[in-house]
This record gives structure tokens, sequence and C-alpha cells, in this order.
């Protein structure tokens, strides 16, 4: 049987494994957070006065004592071992892509020579994993390995099969960040400060503001048994070879089509266990290319909403694997259609109810709803290239700038009606009356600003950075990304332009202008100055990249020189100021991010060799002696003349063969030689610069002709399955 039917075999069966639609008896509002230890599980286990005492470090950030944690640590294990759990792990997010955990029993010595099943407080509160495997850019060296996880008790425990998992910090043992939970901490902790602050001006009662993120997932599905059959697929998460399958998108009828049963059998399972694990999942659909799905779940706290991303990619991972599939989170694990990303839609809201990026029914809702808005492109405009450094990586520099996904430049689409309304605040001085047509009619008479309605249907999709109607949406972040990248650097930005901003107000005030008049001063100044970053055109267009560039945005396209943004001037400015990251961990986090760059072409760039050599080159190979025996064998039974022409296409293609092969085997041992001359270069920039500029673009240029031997094999002997065959689920 040859490799092809084989494969086609393989995924047959799953096909035919009918997996059972799960069909759950009660309804999402009973079974909604059953394995989590939420405020409702809290009230029920925990006496009433250290439940208070809870919600106080919860909402407030108030330290926790021993005693707390210790009449916590009890309720919480009689909640967990009621689920079954006899395990315990500390949650966290190291600066590898995934989560780490490091499980323990609930088991203690009695005294008496049995056992007893034991979790303290101190267990709860901090631990010491071994951390020395973990990417620490140089902060701590492995001899001194000690780094300890830290609870987080905003985001709240929960249970996954037999072990409690407790969501944490991740610090070394000299108190840098390890993880991408710290600084995300403090960055939202800065916005809530300093967004506070400016809040109070419109309404003095505001206490807190809190920063929300609605992540929308994609992701491919493909048959588990034919991703086995490709090691590239396997080892890096992408196709390195492959040509273009006759039909993919471009008959756009995958986006918003019917879901297959497979898939739908798929969804439903992940979304019932997202569910109990206290995901609200609200919307899945078809993408737009054939096996791209996405799913979104109801906007969250930021820091909440990036646990449930983390624990929803697992997820997604393993109900995959029951369904026969494999889920793929890399951006671009198939040529030629689109990539996958995870727009990160996110606004800051008050605890008095207030959505600052919503307009309002007042003038002072107007005037509060500009302020954020422009004092939001301020920090978009003035970090436009670090924000790109946030969502760069290896896999994700395949989509960036294709024109499928947003550009490789940060800019910001507002639609028609918000250019309207800057542009008039613009222009007109303090006490000019503004109206803009229709039911949008808007009177810039200080006080008075009717309610504003914004059309949010007008979108633009080739913005990176899009106002939505009452947030923007940030869809540059790669699909199999920690959001909290991005939202350390966008929270601490609007941190950094808000408070810049309001000691710019406070000092008018100081002046003796009245409040409102000295914001509305501000903002139009600043309407001004973060005027480039505005761009409401099409971003994958040639002549956005020469105007962007006039108008002096980051327009890098190498993502190791992207990297380049974290050790700015004002990146260190910016994050030491607002109290997220010191110098020394900042150098640490690029130094990590450069590693990973290099780490992830290094693999790519093995793999795809080995694979030259030991599937294609030899197939090709056998496939033009099959077709020189062909030849010679006709040279034998026919007259010269006839053979000849007989013989003229299976001619061509065996010089065809051997153009490809050889293209491909001196170019193969040009990539091993670029690897070796990259590998030895003093610093992990000069590396990653050296694997972005001398091997990558090798694998793309061998890659064309393997693609184009792939059209010339015989089928049955082309031992890899192909785009046709993996991208339509049956
Ligand atoms: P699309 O952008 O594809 O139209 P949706 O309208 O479904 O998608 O919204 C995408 C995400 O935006 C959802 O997670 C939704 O909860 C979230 N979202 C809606 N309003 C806000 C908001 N004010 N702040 C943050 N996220 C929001
Ligand atoms: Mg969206």
């Amino acid at each position: 049987m040859s490799s092809t039917i084989r494969f086609k075999v393989v995924g047959e069966a799953f096909t035919k494994k009918a997996i059972e639609v799960p069909n759950p008896k009660e309804r999402p509002s009973e079974f909604f957070a059953k394995y989590v230890f939420n405020r409702q599980k809290m009230s029920k286990y925990l006496p009433e006065d250290v439940y208070l005492k809870m919600c106080d470090v919860i909402d407030n950030g108030s330290s926790l004592d021993m005693s707390t944690a210790n009449a916590v640590a009890a309720a919480m294990k009689k909640w967990a071992m009621e689920l079954g759990a006899t395990h315990c792990t500390h949650w966290f997010q190291p600066l590898t892509e995934g989560t780490a955990e490091k499980h323990d029993g609930f088991v203690e010595h009695d005294g008496k020579g049995g056992m007893i099943e034991e979790f303290t407080g101190k267990e709860l509160v901090q631990q010491e994993p071994d951390a020395s495997s973990f990417p620490s850019g140089g902060i701590r060296s492995t001899f001194e390995a000690r780094g300890y996880s830290a609870w987080d008790p905003a985001s709240p425990v929960f249970v996954i099969g037999d072990t409690l998992m407790i969501p944490t910090v991740f610090i070394s043992y000299t108190g840098e960040a390890l993880d991408y939970k710290a600084p995300l901490k403090k960055a939202l902790k800065a916005v809530d400060r300093a967004a506070t602050a400016v809040a109070r001006y419109f309404y003095p009662e505001v206490r807190k503001v809190v920063s929300n993120l609605g992540w929308e997932q994609e992701y491919f599905l493909v048959d588990e048994g034919l991703y086995a059959a490709r090691p590239d697929l396997l080892m890096t998460g992408r196709t390195l070879m492959g040509h273009d399958s006759a039909k993919n998108q471009q008959m756009e009828d995958h986006y918003f089509g019917s879901i297959p049963g497979r898939v739908v059998a798929f969804m439903k399972d992940l979304e019932i266990q997202a569910l109990e694990l206290g995901i609200p999942c609200k919307t899945r659909h078809n993408e737009v290319a054939p096996n791209q799905f996405e799913l979104a779940p109801i906007y969250e706290e930021t820091n909440l909403a990036i646990d449930h991303n983390m624990l929803i990619m697992s997820l997604m991972r393993e109900v995959a694997r029951k369904h026969g599939f494999r889920c793929l989170l890399h951006e671009k694990p198939f040529a030629g259609i689109n990539g996958s990303g995870k727009h990160n839609n996110w606004s800051l809201g008050t605890d008095t109810g207030i959505q600052l990026y919503g307009p309002g029914k007042t003038p002072v809702d107007n005037l509060r709803f500009v302020t954020f808005i422009v004092e939001t492109l301020m920090a978009v405009h003035k970090h436009n290239g670090l924000l790109k450094a946030s969502i760069v990586s290896a896999t994700n520099a395949h989509r960036l700038g294709l024109g499928e996904a947003p550009p490789a430049i940060i800019s910001s689409f507002l639609g028609r009606q918000l250019t309207d309304l800057l542009r008039h605040l613009e222009e007109s001085d303090d006490d000019e009356i503004i109206s803009l047509e229709g039911k949008q009619a808007l009177s810039l008479d200080i006080p008075q600003i009717p309610e504003l309605l914004l059309d949010n249907t007008d979108r633009n999709r080739t913005s990176p950075f899009a106002f939505t109607g009452n947030r923007f949406e940030f869809r540059a972040v790669g699909s199999q990304a920690n959001c909290a990248a991005a939202m350390i650097v966008l929270n601490t930005a609007v941190a950094e332009a808000l408070t810049d901003f309001k000691s710019r107000v406070d000092a008018l005030v100081a002046e003796g202008i009245e409040p409102m008049k000295a914001i509305l001063k501000t903002v139009r100044q600043d309407i001004k100055t973060c005027k480039p970053i505005h761009f409401d055109g099409n971003g994958y267009s040639e002549e956005w990249k020469q105007e962007a560039r006039r108008r002096g945005l980051n327009v890098e396209t190498s993502a190791p020189l992207i990297l380049d943004e974290y050790l700015s001037a004002a990146t260190r400015s910016m994050f030491k100021r607002m109290n997220v990251l010191n110098d020394a961990e900042l150098e640490a986090r690029t130094e990590i991010k450069l590693e990973t760059y290099t780490k992830k072409i290094q693999i790519e760039a093995r793999i795809f060799g080995d694979m030259c050599m030991n599937h294609i080159l030899p197939v090709a190979t056998r496939y033009q002696s099959q077709l020189i025996d062909n030849v010679s064998k006709i040279k034998e039974i026919f007259p010269t003349e006839t053979s000849t022409r007989i013989n003229a296409n299976n001619m061509q293609l065996i010089e065809q063969i051997s153009e490809h092969t050889s293209f491909i085997t001196e170019n193969v041992e040009r990539l091993v030689e670029a690897r070796k001359v990259a590998n030895v270069l003093p610093s992990e920039r000069d590396k990653a610069i050296a694997y972005h500029d001398t091997v990558a673009p090798l694998l793309e240029s061998i890659r064309y002709h393997i693609d184009k031997l792939e059209l010339i094999v015989d089928d049955e002997l082309w031992p890899l399955p192909k785009y046709r065959e993996m991208l339509f689920i049956r």
C-alpha cells in the first residue's frame, strides 16, 4: 500500500470513529464554573469573616495574613477533595510559550506511621519549584536555582482531573519577575492608578479602573493521522513544505459556513469543559481558511482573561486529540492561506460601571470619551515600535505584513465619525460650537457635549489597532502567544500617557484655568501630536509603507531588529516610571525573546534538512529512475525517431527533476553552513539576526523547488500528506 493511501486510511479511521456529540443534561448556567473556587464557593466553604477578608484581598489588593491563608487552604482542600482532587499545583506562566506546573499530593505523615490529607496556607501561598530549567535570560544562573511561585488571589483556583490548580506569579529569589503574570499585574495596577486619577476629573466618585480583555482565539484542526505523518507539523507546528491545494480559500465558502459534524462535536466538548472551568465561551465559527475556526468568550478582567486564554489553549490541544484531531495554534501552519491571530479587544471600565471608551449621554461623558481615546492614541503613537515588538515572534512574523493579517506597521483606525470629531476638536477654539451632521450632532460648547453616537459598523480589517465602538481591538497578537506580552505594553503605555496628561492638565489648573477647559486644551494639543498614528486607509498598500516612514512610524520588518525596541530609552523609562519592569528584567526578557526566535528557526532548519534528505530527495530520485527506466525501455523497442518522440515528455521531466534535486542538495548544504556560522556568533542578537537574514530565506527558496517536485512526482510515491488532504475535514 502506498504511503499516501496509508495516510488516507488513518484519516478515515478517525473520521469513522464516530465521536458522539456531548449533550449535557444541565444548562450552561448550571454547570458554569463547576470546577472553580469562585466567590460563590468561597461564601459557601469559608467562615464569613474569612470570606470578607478574601473579598478585600481580591478587590483591593490588601495583604493576606497567614491565618486567613490557612483557613482558605483548608476550605479549598475540602472543596477540591469533594471533586476527587488528590494533588495540587502552582500553575504559572514562564517566559516560554505555555504554562508550567509541578504537582504535589495532599499527603503528610500523620505521626503515627500513617498518612493524612494535608494542604496548608503556606503551600497555597508560596512554593519553590526548581526553576533552573526555565528561561531567565541570565537573571538567575542555573546554580542559583531558587525561584518561587506566589499565589495570585485575583485569579480563582480550579480543579482539573485530580489536581487543584493554583494560579501564581513566578519570581526569582532576588525578586525579578521570571514570568508574564508578575509584570502584567504591575501594569494593570499602573493603568488603574493613572486612569482612576484622570477619570476622577469627570466622576469624582470613581475609586478603581479595571482593564478588560476579550480575546478571539483562532486555530486550525487537522486529522491526527495526517498530522502524525508530517514531521514538520509535529516538530514545528507548521508545514515547511507543501504545494497549494487546487481549492483553498478562494471561494470564501468556509467563513461562517456550516461547521462539519466532527468539528461540532469537538467544539461542544471543548465548550462544556471550558464553561465548567469558568471560561465564559460565547462565540464559535468557521474562519476564512479551510479547517480554520475561532472561539471567543465574553470579555473579562485582563489578568483573568489571560489565565483563561492560557487554559483554553491547553484544553483545545487536549480535547482535539480525543476527537482524532490535532489543534494547530501556530500563526501560519499552511503557506498561501490565512494564518491565525488572536484579536485582543481591550477597554477600561470604572468600578462605577462606566466604559471609559464608550460614548455617553452628557457633555462630561463626551469629554471623558475623547480624553481617553486621544490619550490611548498618544500611548500607541509614542510606543508603536514597542507594541509591535510585543507581538513579534518567529512564528507570528509569517503573518505580519503578508496581505492577510495586520501589516507590520502599527497604526490606529478610528472610523469616519471619530475622525470627524477629532478634526473638529482640533480646529475649534475653546468657545466654538461644533456640530456633526445627522443624529451624531455634537456641540462642544464646553461644558455641553450632547450625546455622541458612534457607528460601530465601519470596520477596517487591515488595521492592527482599531477602535470598534467602545473598545480598541489589537489585532496583531499571534494565535499561540500569551496575550500578556501585548497587554503589559499596552496597559503600561496608556498608564504613562494618562499620567503625563494629568500632570499637564494640573499645571494649567494651577495657572487658574477651569479644569474642563484645561482638559480640552490639552486634548486638542495631543490630537495634533498623535496624528501620525491615525490611519484609516488600506494597511496593506505600498503607499502606506512609504507614508508611514514619512510619518516617523516604526516600519522595521525584521523580527530581531523589531525587538530592539524593548531596550530603547523610551521603553526603559516608561517601564521604570510605571514600576512595571526594571532594566535587568527588560534585558533578560529581550534576551529570551531573541533566543527563542533563534531556536525556532534552528529547529525548523534542522527538520527541514532532514526531510529534504530523507523524504524528498530519495523519492524524487526514485521517480526519476522509473522515468529513466521507461525511457530506455521505449528506446529498446521503438525505432529512434519514434522513441525520441514518445520520450520527449519524460526526458523533460527527468531534466526538471534533476534541476530541482540539485538545487535542493546544494542549498541544504548552504543551509547547514549558514547555521554553523550563526551558531557561533557571540550575542543572542547577532545570532537571531543571522538566522533571520541567512537561514530563514534559504528555507523559503528550497521550499519552492520541493513544492514544484510535489507537482511532478507520482502521488503514490510522495511521502507527505498534501495540503488538499490536510485542509478538508470530511
Ligand atoms: P468581532 O470583533 O469578531 O465582531 P465580537 O463582537 O464577538 O467579535 O467581540 C469580540 C470580543 O470583544 C468578545 O470577547 C467580546 O466580549 C469583547 N468585547 C466586547 N465589548 C468589550 C469591551 N468593552 N471591552 C473589551 N472587550 C469587549
Ligand atoms: Mg473582533
